[in-house]
């Protein structure tokens, strides 16, 4: 958590400089809550969360007579902490399950999102935390659309002597390879299965049909633990839109934001969250293996404020 706190404060640290050159002043003006206000849209934090956190915080300012540079900050910390909501579960549900007959049935994570958020990166981290822990894990490339996918995929998994199973065939059935991925962790007895897929966003038809499948034909053989949507930090507005769609067609059940290293805009954390009524559960912070972390909503804040 170090680390991530660390990591954090570097990311957001041009929207702390701006909140804390506006808050540094002894006396609030007009244009001063214009100003923190701006800077909290800017941030992506969302038309609705920021309107509703100004007025609560000139409220308090008013009410409690803070003038102290340092108490207000302090009020505003507090709530960006409730507004990011550190009460969300965001444990990542990794654990396999077993039957009363002692049979396991390793924990499905299907990974979903838009080509190019950063999908197969993610996996690839996240597969290197789960055998830096001892889990043991199968790679599924149901990304059948492009074979550079599957490659990409496969270098990851090998890097850390995960098997991955896929088609050779481009344009393979993806819900085939994802219940072949999963048959076969089964049968290895592995803990997770992480499947890949593709994220062609321009039909929406074909890719509910899409997800709708590889979903069924997977609960055939196991339970689903995740539906994680991974989302670019750095589209604003428009990875919303993906997150609504995705909600929609797949069943979410936690958020992967990925590349906040490169943005001021981490306030998308809320409006996602809000958006899709589940909580961001990993961060991305870099193209490197190692950087990929929990989210913490207080870590995340601090980091935002530095
Ligand atoms: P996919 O098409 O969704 O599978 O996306 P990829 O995993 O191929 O990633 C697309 C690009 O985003 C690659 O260049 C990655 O290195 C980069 N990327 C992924 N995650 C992060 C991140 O957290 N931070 C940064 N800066 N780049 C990232």
């Amino acid at each position: 958590l170090a680390r991530l706190r660390e990591r954090l404060a570097r990311s957001g640290s041009p929207l702390g400089t701006r909140l804390l050159a506006v808050l540094s002043r002894d006396h609030l003006t007009e244009d001063d809550w214009d100003e923190l206000e701006e800077t909290l849209l800017l941030a992506d934090v969302g038309a609705g969360p920021t309107g509703e956190l100004i007025e609560a915080l000139r409220t308090r300012v008013r009410v409690e007579g803070l003038k102290d540079p340092a108490l207000v900050k302090a009020v505003l910390r507090e709530q960006l902490v409730a507004l990011v909501d550190p009460s969300l579960d965001r444990t990542l549900r990794t654990a396999p399950t077993t039957a009363a007959d002692g049979t396991r049935t390793p924990a499905v994570l299907l990974v979903v999102g838009v080509n190019g958020t950063g999908k197969t990166t993610t996996i690839g981290k996240l597969t290197r935390l789960l055998v830096a822990e001892d889990r043991s894990v199968v790679l599924g490339a149901a990304d059948t659309f492009r074979a550079a996918a599957a490659d990409q995929l496969e270098t990851w998994g090998s890097r850390v002597g995960v098997p991955t199973v896929r088609s050779d065939r481009e344009g393979a059935d993806p819900a085939s390879v994802a219940f072949e991925a999963v048959r076969t962790g089964k049968a290895a007895d592995v803990d997770v299965v992480v499947v890949d897929t593709a994220g062609r966003l321009q039909n929406k038809a074909g890719l509910m049909d899409e997800l709708g499948k590889i979903t069924r034909v997977i609960g055939k053989e196991a339970p689903l633990s995740e539906v994680l949507l991974v989302l670019d930090a750095t589209t604003g507005q428009n990875g919303l839109n993906q997150a609504r769609v995705f909600g929609e067609v797949a069943g979410v059940t936690g958020i992967v934001l990925t590349k906040l290293d490169g943005t001021a805009k981490g306030g998308i954390v809320v409006a996602v969250q809000r958006e899709l009524g589940v909580p961001v559960k990993l961060v991305g912070l870099g193209e490197g293996p190692d950087d990929l972390a929990p989210f913490d909503a207080e870590s995340f804040v601090d980091g935002l404020l530095q």
